[in-house]
């Protein structure tokens, strides 16, 4: 069944449209969101899909198809942050912070659907953000844009849920292009529409879910990201943004330790190698950037440290079985990995890397194609 029968059947009328936006997955720029540094990522395509209708008296009725259990039912008036924990916080977040700057969002019902893997690094949580900002958006004639959306959609993530996430998931849902990639300068907030089309290249990019989310995650990136702003400290400079690739050297010489060391070297580093894709991508030579993902993987495997056997498992597996390049992608210690193939290698490198897992006892890993696809959209 779909979103509209869905909500017909739930709420009894028809809803006002349906809205759909993407989860993403990050070609390359980890950890540099929060340094104000740069990211890449693609939409996938998988979506967030809301049948969604407004209502003027104040009530919030949220349904997932997606989840057991009935419709909550809120008031706008009387969202607080951080007390609701369940799934519905995401919406009711949007919602939330769009009164919060007195944009006049009355109350809705919404039933909605996602094909986006949840907790496998690919943004669900964004999706679903992003999905109810636009229909609200759109709704309630509000007039924001893409990016304007994405904040919104950050905030309700940062100051109603309690995720402390950047700015890159709810950009790259509410503003990628289909066949594109999207660098986004995560100071600005500039994006860039960078063509990616790897079907006409002969090239594949496969999203590899390790099924694995290790608990050491929970503190390390707060620790990362304090080691971060304690190497910018030391540095003299407001970000890791502001350390020139060309200064790297004698900037790691200035640092006495080993730790902070490493972070700044990753982070710096990172931003190059966007840049490296960047260039190659405006070139035309999109081969050349399996290498530089590869090296990104190293860095975040070595430097950041926030890999994890499974991961480490996808990459070498994919590269020795003929991948032009892979590396972990997202918050680490689990969630996906990205792995660049010829698109005529792709079985052959899916099946090495299945049977890499098995061998050593894991989860059968869950494999699909990263096609670039279309932001947040109205579809009906
Ligand atoms: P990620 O964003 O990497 O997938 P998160 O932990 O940030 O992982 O977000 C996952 C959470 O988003 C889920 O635990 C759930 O609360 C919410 N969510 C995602 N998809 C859905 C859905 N289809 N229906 C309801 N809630 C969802
Ligand atoms: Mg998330």
């Amino acid at each position: 069944m779909g979103v509209r029968e869905g909500f017909e059947e739930l709420y009894g009328t028809a809803p006002e449209g349906v809205w759909a936006a993407p989860g993403r997955v990050n070609l390359i720029g980890e950890y540099t969101d929060f340094n104000e540094g740069f990211v890449m990522p693609l939409a996938l395509p998988h979506t967030a899909v809301a049948a969604v209708s407004r209502r003027s008296d104040g009530v919030l009725r949220l349904h997932s198809a997606d989840i057991e259990g009935p419709v909550v039912e809120l008031h706008v008036d009387e969202l607080v942050p951080r007390t609701n924990t369940s799934w519905a916080a995401y919406p009711a977040g949007v919602v939330w912070v769009l009164r919060e700057a007195g944009h006049e969002v009355t109350g809705a019902d919404i039933h909605l659907s996602s094909t986006v893997p949840t907790g496998a690094g690919l943004s669900s949580s964004a999706a679903l953000e992003v999905v109810t900002a636009l229909a609200l958006n759109d709704l309630f004639e509000l007039g924001l844009s893409g990016p304007e959306l994405a904040r919104f959609s950050q905030r309700a993530e940062n100051d109603f849920v309690g995720v402390p996430c950047g700015i890159m998931d709810q950009t790259a849902s509410a503003c990628c292009e289909e066949g594109h990639a999207l660098h986004l300068d995560c100071r600005d907030l500039s994006i860039r529409q960078i063509p990616f089309d790897l079907a006409s290249e002969g090239l594949s990019l496969l999203v590899v879910d390790s099924r694995v989310k290790h608990a050491l995650g929970d503190g390390a990136y707060a620790e990362r990201r304090e080691g971060c702003e304690e190497g910018a400290r030391q540095l003299g400079v407001p970000f890791l943004r502001d350390v020139a690739y060309e200064d790297l050297s004698s900037s790691l010489a200035r640092l006495s330790d080993e730790r902070i060391q490493r972070y700044v070297r990753h982070v710096v580093s990172d931003d190059h190698r966007v840049d490296q894709v960047i260039n190659l991508l405006d070139a035309g030579d999109v081969r050349a950037i399996g290498p530089i993902l590869t090296e990104g993987h190293a860095s975040l495997r070595d430097d950041l440290r926030i890999s994890c056997p499974e991961l480490d498992l996808v990459v070498d597996t994919a590269v020795g079985a003929g991948a032009l390049g892979a590396r972990m992608t997202g918050g680490g210690f689990g969630g996906s990995a990205v792995v660049l193939v010829e698109a005529s290698d792709a079985d052959t490198v899916t099946k090495a890397v299945e049977e890499a897992f098995a061998a050593a006892g894991y989860t059968a890993p869950r494999v699909f194609p990263a096609v670039p696809s279309a932001g947040a959209r109205r579809v009906e």
